[in-house]
């Protein structure tokens, strides 16, 4: 039985930004979040934990989790030292992403507390205990309840769950609600971050599903994003003219989605001679872990990729390779340093995606002053991040204390997004306007969600807003 309040969603995060997304759902008398995403800070580099949640966590009832990008997934940890003891229901493969996801940001947050412990040299601060935050990552792992697409699942009170296929990164879902109140059966949508409708990699996102309320992102709101096939033809040419002239190809990527889709293009185009055959490196052990995890989920790929995903290996940089062999995975700080001083032409992807931390770092100091190699963007820049500041001509750049030449060719390749693009997004929520749903627009800077807003008007959607922080929304 529900109460008589009506349905109502508060948006808590990704709204008016792309980061930190977490939705309140209270409808008969339950409260359950969407999402519980980590905010990225202002630099892009760094995300903020431990934070204060604005709802008592204890108060949760469960939690429904999109994916596993740190900016959907990345608080859940906190939530859980806050109290939170309910399920969290996501995909199986999310639940396999996720514990990969939160065991990599626990280590570098251990290792970021110990560096400020040395620099602080505050004798409280050292002498107390390591952060708890590996036990509250294994109690959240424990509170997942893997719930395959499709399959209608009772949560909460009178709540219905299903998870729909977003096509954005493996096990990433679009999460539709059946939620009652005032006596009256409300539905909800929220997309979570929609895949593109031509992936090399996932299947296509299926449609979103009709509802009183949609919550649609709307990161790429105004603009348009060449395909993918197209970067991957673009990014043929750029390794063709760096190796042709002896450099080397860094291409800085996130470890989760970025790089599995730039890797399999790479694959593609040496397999059909539109790539010299020079060696290719992962250098992320994380990645090479999602690797595995893909390689689970054949079903949730597309039937070519799934085909071609072979076994992960590592390999010492000093390694030779065939051309008939695929990319090699680096695991140790070692192998990774070795590599970055290797002289010979190869392509080099690494983590992190705006270069302003991760194993790219090393790699763009060992070879930002050789004019024969190219650093190829692949991901979305932030405003302050290194990685915008390095597609800014000229001959030098100041980072990490120092200056360095810049005289390696700098590129950016947006088309390896994950995210619909404007029309995409328009083509996904168009076959709704016929049943007047509400929508809200999130996860999209302000222009972005606007344009979205301005387009879906047009196409004959009456009450589209962009969510603001804090807002609360009555489904009635
Ligand atoms: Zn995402």
């Amino acid at each position: 039985m529900g109460d008589l309040a009506p349905p109502a969603v508060t948006f808590w995060g990704a709204a008016g930004s792309v980061t930190g997304s977490m939705h309140l759902v209270e409808a008969g008398g339950r409260r359950i979040l969407l999402d519980c995403g980590a905010v990225r800070g202002y630099r892009g580099g760094h995300w903020s934990h431990h934070r204060e949640f604005p709802f008592a966590a204890r108060d949760i009832d469960a939690v429904v989790l999109s994916h596993a990008h740190i900016d959907h997934c990345g608080n859940l940890p906190d939530l859980v030292g806050h109290g939170f003891a309910g399920p969290i229901y996501c995909t199986p493969a999310t639940r396999e992403i996720l514990a990969l996801m939160l065991g990599d940001s626990a280590r570098i947050q251990d290792e970021e507390a110990f560096v400020q412990n040395v620099i602080d040299a505050d004798a409280e601060q050292a002498a107390s205990p390591p952060v708890s935050r590996r036990h509250h990552v294994e109690c959240t792992l424990q509170q997942c309840v893997p719930v395959p697409y499709e399959q209608a699942t009772a949560i909460t009170g009178d709540m219905q769950l299903r998870l729909v296929d977003a096509g954005h990164i493996l096990g990433s879902a679009m999460v539709a609600l059946t939620l009652d109140g005032s006596g009256r059966t409300k539905t909800l949508t929220f997309t979570g971050d929609l895949g593109r409708r031509e992936s090399p990699l996932l299947r296509a996102p299926s449609s979103v599903p009709s509802a009183d309320l949609v919550i649609s992102e709307s990161t790429y709101g105004g603009r348009l994003v060449e395909s993918t096939a197209r970067a991957a033809e673009h990014l043929a040419t750029i390794v063709g003219r760096t190796v042709e002239r002896g450099g080397k190809v860094l291409i800085p990527a996130f470890s989760l989605g970025r790089t599995q889709v730039v890797l399999y293009c790479l694959e593609e185009a040496r397999r059909s001679g539109k790539v010299p055959a020079v060696p290719m490196f992962v250098d992320s052990p994380l990645a090479a872990a999602i690797a595995e995890v893909y390689g689970r989920y054949p079903e949730s790929l597309n039937p070519e990729y799934a085909g071609g995903l072979r076994g992960v290996e590592s390999a010492t940089a000093s390694n030779e390779l065939s051309a008939a062999e695929g990319a090699r995975y680096v695991r140790s700080s070692q192998e990774s340093e070795e590599l970055s001083r290797r002289r010979e032409p190869c392509i080099v992807l690494a983590p992190g995606g705006m270069c302003d931390g991760g194993r790219i770092l090393r790699h763009l100091k060992q070879n930002i002053d050789d004019p024969r190699c190219s650093v190829v963007l692949v991901s979305y820049q932030a405003p302050h991040s290194l990685g915008r500041k390095l597609l800014k001509p000229g001959p030098v750049i100041r980072f990490h204390g120092r200056f360095w030449n810049r005289w390696a060719d700098f590129v950016e390749l947006p088309g390896f997004s994950g995210h619909s693009d404007h029309n995409e997004l328009l083509d996904f929520l168009t076959p709704l306007a016929g049943t007047s749903p509400s929508i809200r627009l999130v996860h999209g800077e302000p222009e972005a969600a606007g344009a979205l807003a301005w387009a879906l008007r047009e196409r004959g959607f009456a009450n589209v807003e962009m969510a603001k922080l804090g807002q609360r929304v009555v489904i009635d």
